[in-house]
């Protein structure tokens, strides 16, 4: 009853999902994980640190740069034999891979699942997360996609073996043209405790220094509607909701945001939310634990200088 989890990583640094991952199928069986890339020796020496973590299987191989899901997909089916489920974060790697290698086993995939309920029971958010679905997926092996934001980060202090895992190179029909990153030194907004947002009634690009200013105080990710996104005052990998970014923070502060369905399908897993908003009727306001009726303008300046003073 072994589980492979495929790691996420980047710029080889391994993302925080892994860990999440792994605390997510913790009590399916012993956990190993998988690590595809060149220059991954960190990735890989992170990955065999995370608590429950068996084995570290490595794949190098300049194959596997790009994360495309046709050089990845055989070596996944090759391993699938030794494995009852087959797991990853339900990020753009992930869900590219993991129905595409369901589809060579035959099984259905299990995507975007939020609880672990036993080998073969799971939850998952549907109607943009109105609602959550309970699958019982009776078949001989899983095929899982893991919401990562949903679990907490599995602790490290491990020390698992790491071993090669010999594969036959395939040639990628696709290739990397270019990549834009933005650099920040915000913490990740798909796993981070405090995430500051803004809707789009902050006004401007300039306004969004001021929650910007707010976050960095919280040691916060921001994040942001995507009706401010689409007036151009943040930038896309900001967007919180149905087509951006599922978080589920410790605390979420949403400021001037009104809580359309599609920006709270992006927030459910918040733990508490604190709402800024000058109509006491918007539905974020009622939603939220705690609610500042007022300009935003007034009150987060007044809150950074409260913060200033601890
Ligand atoms: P508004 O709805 O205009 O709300 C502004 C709020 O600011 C109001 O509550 C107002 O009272 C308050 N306010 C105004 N001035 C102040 C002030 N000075 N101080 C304090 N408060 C103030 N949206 C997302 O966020 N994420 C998504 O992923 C997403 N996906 C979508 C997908 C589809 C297919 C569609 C159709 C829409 C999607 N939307 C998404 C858009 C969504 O429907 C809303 O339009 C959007 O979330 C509204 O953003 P907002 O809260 O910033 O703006």
């Amino acid at each position: 009853m072994a589980v492979l989890v495929l790691a996420d990583h980047d710029l080889g640094t391994l993302s925080p999902a892994t860990a999440r991952v792994v605390h997510a199928v913790a009590e399916l069986g012993p956990i190993d994980v998988l690590v595809l890339g060149e220059g991954i020796d960190q990735v890989a020496t992170d990955a065999a640190g995370i608590a429950g973590v068996a084995r570290v299987l490595v794949g190098q191989g300049a194959d596997f740069t790009g994360d495309f899901a046709d050089a990845i997909v055989p070596l996944l089916q090759t391993l699938s034999a030794n494995y009852q489920h087959i797991v990853s974060a339900a990020g753009s790697v992930g869900r590219d891979v993991m129905p595409r290698l369901a589809a060579r086993l035959d099984l259905m995939p299990v995507t975007d699942v939020v609880a672990v309920l036993g080998p073969n029971r799971f939850e998952r958010p549907i109607y943009a997360g109105n609602a959550v679905q309970t699958v019982t997926a009776n078949q001989p092996k899983q095929v899982l996609t893991i919401r990562a934001s949903a679990f907490r980060a599995a602790a490290s202090g491990n020390a698992a073996p790491i071993e090669p895992v010999p594969h036959q190179p395939v040639a990628s029909a696709a290739r990397v043209i270019a990549a834009h990153r933005t650099e920040s030194d915000s913490p990740d907004l798909a796993t981070a405790q405090i995430v500051v947002g803004g809707g789009v009634s902050v006004g401007s690009a300039e306004g969004f220094q001021l929650i910007e200013q707010l976050a960095k105080k919280l040691g916060a990710a921001i994040g942001a509607t995507r009706a401010a996104v689409d007036a151009g005052y943040a930038p896309n990998d900001w967007q919180v909701g149905q087509t951006g970014k599922i978080i589920a923070p410790d605390l979420y502060i949403a400021i001037g945001i009104s809580g359309a369905l599609q920006h709270l399908a992006g927030i459910q897993g918040a733990k508490k939310i604190v709402a800024i908003n000058s109509d006491a009727e918007a539905p974020l306001v009622k939603l939220a634990d705690v609610a500042l009726i007022g300009d935003l303008f007034t009150i987060i300046p007044e809150l950074i200088a409260e913060l200033d003073k601890l």
